[in-house]
Order: C-alpha cells, then structure tokens, then sequence
C-alpha cells in the first residue's frame, strides 16, 4: 500500500490547523464543577511497586496546539474555568474515589492529573491554583501530570519546588520519525522534545513518553522499526516510564484516512510487538495503554485472554508466553 497523506493536507501549520479543525465534530459540553472521568488502578511506581494509582481527567480550556490525531478536545471547553474549579474538580475526584485521607495511605500512592493539554497553560489551569493544587496533592508519593514540551518552563519548575511528592510530566513524543511528527501537527520538533526533556532533568523532575503504535504517515512496513527507534530516543532522553498507545482511527480526519485507504489500521498484535519488544529493552517502565482495546481485535477466541495479558505484562514489567489462536493467528 502506497503512504500518502490526504490530496488536501495543506502543508503550512495555520492552514493545516484550520483544516484539522474543519474535520471535527461536536464536544460534550462538560460541566466546570467536575472532572470529566477519574479512575482507580494499579500501576508500577517509580519505587518498582504494584501500586495504587489515581487518574482524574480534569475539566479545562482547550488546548491550544492542533494535533492531526488528538480527539482530547471532545471534552474541553472553549474558555478558562474560573480560579478554584480545578481544585474543586480534584476534590471532589478524591473524595468520589474514595481515596484515603490519610498520609500514610497516600504516601505509596500516585495521582495523575491529565486536563486534556497542558497542565502549564495558564489559559488551561489558572496560575492562581498552583498553591492549592499543591496543597491537595501534598501526602501523594508521584504526581504526574502532562505537558506540550513548548510549556516546559519556570511555571513548571516553580511548582515543583511547592510540592513535596515525586513530579513527573508527562509528554506526547508520538514516533521520532521525522515525516511523520511533522505532519501530525505537534507543534514542535524534535530538538524542542530534547531542549524540554533535558530541563525536565536539570530540574529533577521525571518524565513519561507517550508514543504511538502504528501513527499515520510511515509505511506500515517501517512501523516496527520507527516504533523501536521511537523508544531508543524516548529512553535516551531519559523517559523513566514509556507509554505505548495503540493508533485510534476512530473521528474526523483519521478516520477519514482509513477510510480513503492512506494507512492500516492499529492491530492488537502490533502493540504486543512493541510492548515485548520494549520491555526486552530496558528495566524502566513501559505500559500499553489497554483503554478501547476491543477496538483492537475483533477475535471472540483470543482476546480476553490476550487482553489479560497485556494487563499482567503492564503490572509485572516481564514479557509473558504469546497467545495462540487458530482463528485470527495473533493478528
Ligand atoms: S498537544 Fe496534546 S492535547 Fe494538545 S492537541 Fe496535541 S495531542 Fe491534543
Ligand atoms: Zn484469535
């Protein structure tokens, strides 16, 4: 299958996020008071512990950036949630989910923050909330929370100095391939990913790499080996945590891609290849992100138990025996 990008993929960053935007649909119209989801799970801490972690998917301001892939947008708003609803939103998470009050309880667990963005954009989360926010995060062991690399800066370092557990930001890398980041209308290059990585750093705060499996625009034949150099680099920057996830093309212009034949769409067996492939490589974390996995593989045979792999592999951070199916062959 030939790679192309759309006939009409306009090759100037304004023009392409006019007609990135044209392609969606309509958002949720989430309420300010609440997060749009939260979640409890467990994950492998920086300590190399199966532990409790808390997800809460906080309610904000759109990001600025136009990523060709990003459907995160669904749930945001068009303006800045007043000062004090974030604070209320993480609140009313911790509370709803039930997670102890205690320090000693907190003290082994995560919290993750994701807004959809940048937790560093001030049109996103009002600066006003950093001490607050701060306060409530205080007896956590590992916050991590996400960032565009363009917003790694003084707001970033100065909360880290507020804060008492472990930071970690989180940063959508995507693929290094060089084509391809371009096209996916990240907002920045490589060298910016370095420059923030390398502060990040500096600065000792942790960082998780989010990469794609099987993005648009590199030829499903050099998938594997971008993904492989994808992790090398994430690695070499000094990623503590890798997160591998699965290509979605569910809406608007990625949809439209598969649809018009411009790329293959993600298989199950594609993310256990990387996941095996990167958990052979490094002792650091590496995850597969497991959310809409049925999306994945449409075999009633295999996939539970292929499913309940990944899961043990994400926990135990070893490769485990592949699956076989003589029904879909592992596809
Ligand atoms: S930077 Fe992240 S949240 Fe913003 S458009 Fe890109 S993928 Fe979406
Ligand atoms: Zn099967």
């Amino acid at each position: 299958m030939a790679f192309r990008q759309p006939d009409d993929y306009p090759q100037s960053f304004r023009t392409r996020n006019q007609w990135i935007r044209a392609g969606r649909g309509s958002r949720t119209l989430p309420r300010i008071e609440r997060p749009v989801s939260m979640f409890l799970e467990q994950e492998r801490n920086r300590h190399g512990a199966l532990a409790e972690a808390a997800t809460i998917l906080l309610v904000n301001r759109e990001c600025p950036w136009t990523c060709f892939m990003c459907d995160l947008w669904q749930n945001t708003l068009e303006g800045t949630v007043p000062a004090g609803a974030i604070p209320r939103q993480i609140q009313y998470a911790l509370s709803h989910l039930e997670v102890p009050g205690s320090r000693e309880a907190r003290q082994s667990m995560q919290l993750k923050l994701y807004n959809s963005g940048s937790f560093f954009d001030p049109k996103a989360i009002p600066k006003e909330d950093d001490g607050s926010i701060a306060e409530l995060v205080q007896d956590f062991d590992t916050v991590v929370v996400e960032s565009h690399p363009r917003l790694i800066g003084e707001r970033c370092f100065r909360w880290n100095d507020r804060l008492e557990p472990h930071l970690e930001v989180a940063m959508g890398l995507e693929t290094v391939h060089p084509g391809s980041l371009e096209a996916l209308n990240k907002g920045f290059g490589l060298s910016d990913f370095e420059r923030a990585s390398q502060r990040l750093g500096a600065g000792g705060v942790g960082l998780r790499v989010f990469l794609m499996v099987n993005p648009p625009f590199i030829p499903p034949a050099d998938q594997e080996q971008w993904l492989h150099r994808s992790v090398d680099a994430a690695l070499e920057l000094g990623a503590s945590t890798l997160s591998l996830i699965p290509t979605r093309y569910q809406g608007g212009r990625m949809k439209a891609m598969l649809h018009a034949g411009l790329v293959e769409a993600t298989t199950l067996r594609q993310l256990e290849d990387g996941l095996d492939w990167a958990i052979h490589r490094t002792q650091r974390r590496v995850f597969a992100d497991l959310w809409d996995l049925s999306a994945l593989s449409q075999c009633s045979h295999c996939f539970g138990e292929r499913r309940a792999r990944l899961e043990a592999m994400n926990t135990q951070q070893i490769v485990l025996d592949r699956v076989t199916c003589l029904h879909c062959h592992g596809e």
